[in-house]
């Protein structure tokens, strides 16, 4: 479509979570038109007045934010549409390209059965005409015209399928509201939507929708059909393997940045980028370069990926998205002193987590408030013979000035210390730990010393102290 600005959509129905097959097929859709200068919109098909809730559409709007994928525009609410979609309906019969039909619940279910067994598409006596009997209710049927009708889809290629494998489909249900196949042909062309991108479980839709554009003399769209995902072990995927809001991935810890990468190139890719942001993605990405093959969700890759955004992140990200996960780890919000010394450790740790939840474990040794519990393996290395050693430690780091308080200078001081007794770092390094940490998972003993800081160390070895012995 030369000199058309490029416009793409997300269209979903609010009748649940924003599930991450839902979220990868906005993300195709979003980078498609920024990657051409064109728009990103959103429709929300909220025509299922029973199954759509306003709690939905809000999970979605939350979804699409949290993951940063803006659209532009205002949001187009589908059911807003409906005197819309009735005109271009009461045209399609003018033009005769559909038909009032009043067949009854019970003759449709005859000749569905009937077309069943004869083996062809649903048909109703009413597409040749007839007398409008009284009383009886009138739905609108799409009159499918005979021939082919073939599609150059962007991902899957060439489809052709034969227009008597079609139903006579229902445009306006009996109480004149429209169904999903005329809605969205409607709302498609009314907001110039260029390229269609969308699960590959609509791929049969673009040929019934074809015939409705072709029928009102529209230009028909490109389309992408986007293979859907699957579960680890290669079936649908399920719940329990990951069919998901992203919310519940929010949750889980991952951030925004590594679930948009695992997701876009969890059925996308471009040579060997595995690691990649929105700037990247922006600038390359091509619906040529989406796989047809179905992807299978792998979590340890999603962990990797998220790894690696959590390591690029800078320190306030880590701390504004980690920080529901860090006051659940300490099980109260984090005091300034604690957000502190965990700004200062985060850039030492952060490459020991794949996960938000992951990181509040291995920050818990700075986040902790004094005084710390000492439990299990730890409180065993307290044992009597190593007061005085404690005790002797906390003398020679109360003589290391806070300008000195530096990794290096530490363990050297430590070291002395240890030459001078004739002893192995065995000795003091386990009980000195257990009374900094608490047994929480921790780097090397120098580099916890240095980002506790002196008056935190101090007081945590004298609480030892006090508390153990
Ligand atoms: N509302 C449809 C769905 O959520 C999508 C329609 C479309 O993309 O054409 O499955």
């Amino acid at each position: 479509m030369p000199n058309t600005k490029v416009v793409t959509r997300f269209a979903p129905s609010p009748t649940g979570f924003l599930h991450i097959g839902g979220a990868r097929t906005a993300l195709f859709s979003y980078y498609f038109a920024r990657k051409h200068g064109g728009e990103f919109r959103l429709r929300v098909e909220d025509t299922d007045k029973k199954r759509s809730t306003a709690k939905a559409t809000q999970a979605i709007l939350d979804g699409m934010d949290w993951l940063g994928i803006h659209h532009d525009g205002d949001i187009v609410y589908q059911s807003k549409n409906e005197k819309r979609h009735q005109e271009i309906a009461e045209r399609l019969i003018e033009r005769g390209h559909a038909y009032p039909c009043f067949m009854t619940a019970e003759q449709q279910d005859a000749e569905r059965q009937k077309s069943r067994d004869e083996g062809r598409a649903f048909r109703s006596p009413w597409r040749n005409g007839g007398k409008f009997p009284k009383g009886g209710t009138m739905v609108v049927r799409f009159r499918v015209p005979d021939g082919k009708t073939t599609i150059i889809d962007q991902v899957q290629g060439k489809i052709t399928w034969d227009n008597k494998d079609f139903d006579d489909l229902i445009l306006l249900r009996g109480d004149a509201s429209p169904v999903y196949m005329l809605a969205v042909v409607a709302d498609d062309h009314d907001m110039g939507v260029t390229h269609v991108i969308r699960g590959d479980d609509h791929l049969i839709n673009a040929g019934r929708q074809k015939l409705i554009y072709q029928a009102l003399g529209w230009d028909v769209p490109e389309f992408a059909h986007v293979p859907l995902i699957f579960g680890p072990d290669g079936k649908k995927l399920s719940k329990r393997h990951g069919a998901l809001g992203v919310d519940a991935y929010a949750d889980m810890g991952y951030l925004p940045a590594g679930m948009r990468n695992y997701l876009t190139r969890l059925g996308w890719s471009h040579g060997d980028m595995e690691v990649f942001d929105n700037t990247d993605v922006t600038k390359i990405f091509e619906l040529s370069d989406i796989n047809k093959a179905p992807a299978r969700l792998d979590f340890d890759k999603m962990a990797f990926v998220n790894g690696e955004h959590m390591v690029r992140a800078d320190v306030d990200t880590l701390v504004s998205y980690g920080q529901a996960f860090f006051k659940a780890k300490n099980e109260s919000p984090l005091n300034d002193a604690q957000t502190s010394r965990l700004t200062a450790a985060l850039p030492h740790i952060v490459s020991r987590a794949n996960t938000l939840i992951e990181l509040a474990d291995k920050a818990f040794f700075v986040t902790r408030e004094r005084p710390i519990q000492i439990t299990g393996k730890a409180k065993k290395t307290l044992k009597p013979d190593t007061e005085n050693r404690l005790r002797d430690l906390l003398f020679v780091l109360s003589g290391v000035t806070k300008s000195e308080w530096v990794d290096q200078n530490l363990l050297e001081h430590l070291q002395t210390y240890i030459t001078k007794e004739d002893i192995g770092f065995g000795k003091i390094g386990a009980p000195l730990r257990a009374c900094l940490t608490g047994g929480a998972p921790s780097p090397d003993l120098s580099l916890v010393l240095e980002l506790l800081g002196r008056d935190e160390t101090l007081g945590r070895i004298k609480d030892c102290l006090e508390t153990y012995y």
